[in-house]
């Protein structure tokens, strides 16, 4: 290995593997790569396959200092959608991923191995990885460990263990989840808003089983986030001050770095290298934003996407139909092919008679691209903690039906604390869709707020990432501190 080369640092990026934790993991290592890092960024075998078929053999080629690399997520070869079964996942790579991964950086490290290719020297893993940390020691090498959440949503699993000790979690009985009881305030915790409920924690604690894969999950990883040597979020500071001072005073330090939608913008040039590596597992519809072009009335068109893992009956899937039909607006829908649980979506052909002059649906898009598009007026959104920053960024309001994990927390600090959202109950009904998007839409009180509020947000947001902004300022803090220390 050459002198100079071996100068280089060296960051092993190991994103937990799902779309909304690859997603920011590949924008953490592009900027790291713009900051002169090499990059190893690590797939599970089986994501490494989707995105062979979903964006060609290019999108895992990468560059010489930015290189993909695969272990097993040590799950039997399916092809069915593994990586949709959280639980499974989780228990899975936790379970069987350190081996693969010693052996991965053993490789990377061999020398002769490859000129061009500097020592491992710091590792970035997603929080719900954290047998990476065992790697990290045995190195003696820095590890980040970057939460992908909201700085509230972790600090609410960050109290699981406190909601054990006070016996409020598991739940007594899983009536608990409809019979009033998880509407009880928490107000005990430091940080946290004082009107959140038992309702607005992260899901997980839904469970009456003490050995509930989940619930243990989360202990065990919170647990284990003290032996990191710093931990990011893509979260800001005006956005989640408290939650994030309350972090500070029960981990190693914390670093908030987004919105890493705007700081990528920023800092990545379109002619970087990097731009055009993307980490889509599903086949994106170009389509759309040609649909969106075509259009010329500002804050005209109602967006509907509720990510890579939500779930629903053909039921609510009418109910969001008709819904958006009576509303009498314009629509882009993202309908995943297994967005409809065990079956696929049938919609009406007087749904689709009735809306095809002002509703387009396709089954991915390049969400970013549409967020930031100034037809887009209003967001239907699961409030997944990504799709939640990324509307935030460009200054859109949400329409929040969460579905699962820390979303049920991102709706309550978005309708409540933020006031950039409004909730649809969970037994969603097409009156109560058609009325909220009207609301937003043209609404002269509650609407107009959460419009205005939404801009003073992306102000914000934009703040954040500017030359002196404190999120800039903590990414290259970060690698000052730790990461080259
Ligand atoms: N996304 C996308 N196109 C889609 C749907 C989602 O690019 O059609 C991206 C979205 O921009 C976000 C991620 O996928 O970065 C979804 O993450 P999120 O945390 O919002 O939800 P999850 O999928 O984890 O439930």
């Amino acid at each position: 290995m050459g002198s100079a080369s071996s100068e280089k640092a060296h960051a092993v990026c190991v994103p937990f593997p799902a779309q909304g934790h690859m997603n920011p993991m590949l924008k953490v290592a592009k900027l790291l790569h713009s900051h002169g890092f090499h990059i190893t960024f690590v797939l599970t075998e089986f994501n490494h396959r989707r995105l062979v078929l979903s964006s060609g053999q290019e999108a895992v080629r990468g560059l010489p200092d930015f290189q993909f690399q695969t272990i097993p997520d040590g799950l039997p070869f399916s092809e069915e959608d593994a990586t949709q079964d959280i639980p499974t996942l989780c228990d899975s790579t936790s379970m069987n991923c350190l081996p693969h991964f010693r052996r991965l950086i053993a490789e990377l490290n061999e020398e002769n191995n490859n000129d061009s290719r500097p020592p491992v020297s710091c590792i970035v893993s997603d929080g719900a990885m954290s047998f990476t940390l065992d790697a990290a020691r045995e190195l003696g090498i820095p590890e980040v460990l970057f939460w992908t959440t909201s700085a509230c949503g972790y600090l609410a699993y960050n109290y699981y263990r406190h909601l054990i000790d006070r016996g409020l979690i598991p739940l007594k009985d899983i009536g608990n989840v409809s019979d009033g009881f998880l509407d009880a305030k928490v107000d005990w915790i430091p940080g946290l808003m004082k009107d959140m409920r038992l309702k607005d924690f992260p899901t997980f604690i839904r469970t009456v089983d003490a050995n509930d894969i989940m619930l243990n999950f989360v202990v065990q990883e919170m647990s284990r986030a003290s032996l990191a040597s710093a931990i990011i979020l893509n979260t800001f500071e005006d956005l989640e001050q408290s939650a994030i001072i309350a972090l500070e005073k029960i981990l190693p330090p914390i670093y908030s770095i987004g919105p890493l939608t705007l700081l990528n913008r920023n800092e990545i040039s379109n002619e970087s290298p990097t731009a055009t590596i993307t980490a889509s597992l599903w086949k994106k519809d170009d389509f759309c934003l040609e649909w969106l072009n075509s259009h010329h009335d500002p804050c005209s068109i109602v967006y509907i996407n509720f990510g890579s893992i939500t779930v629903m009956t053909n039921e609510q899937l009418l109910e969001f139909a008709w819904g958006l039909a009576n509303s009498g607006y314009h629509f882009l829908w993202v309908i995943r092919p297994d967005l409809v649980k065990g079956e696929s979506s049938v919609l009406p052909l007087e749904f689709i008679e009735e809306t095809k002059e002002r509703g387009l649906m396709v089954s991915w898009c390049a969400q970013e691209e549409v967020l930031m598009h100034p037809t887009v007026s209003v967001f239907l959104t699961h409030s997944g903690w990504n799709s939640t920053i990324e509307s935030i960024s460009f200054g859109v309001p949400m329409i929040c039906w969460p579905f699962f994990a820390e979303q049920q927390t991102n709706c309550r600090y978005s309708c409540v604390e933020w006031g950039v959202g409004l909730e649809i109950d969970n037994n969603v009904k097409r009156k109560e869709v058609e009325e909220l998007i009207r609301e937003m839409m043209t609404g002269e009180q509650k609407g107009k707020e959460i419009r205005n509020k939404a801009m003073e947000w992306k102000e914000s947001a934009i703040k954040a990432i500017d030359p002196d902004g404190a999120s800039l300022i903590n990414f290259e803090r970060m690698i000052n501190e730790v990461l080259r220390n």
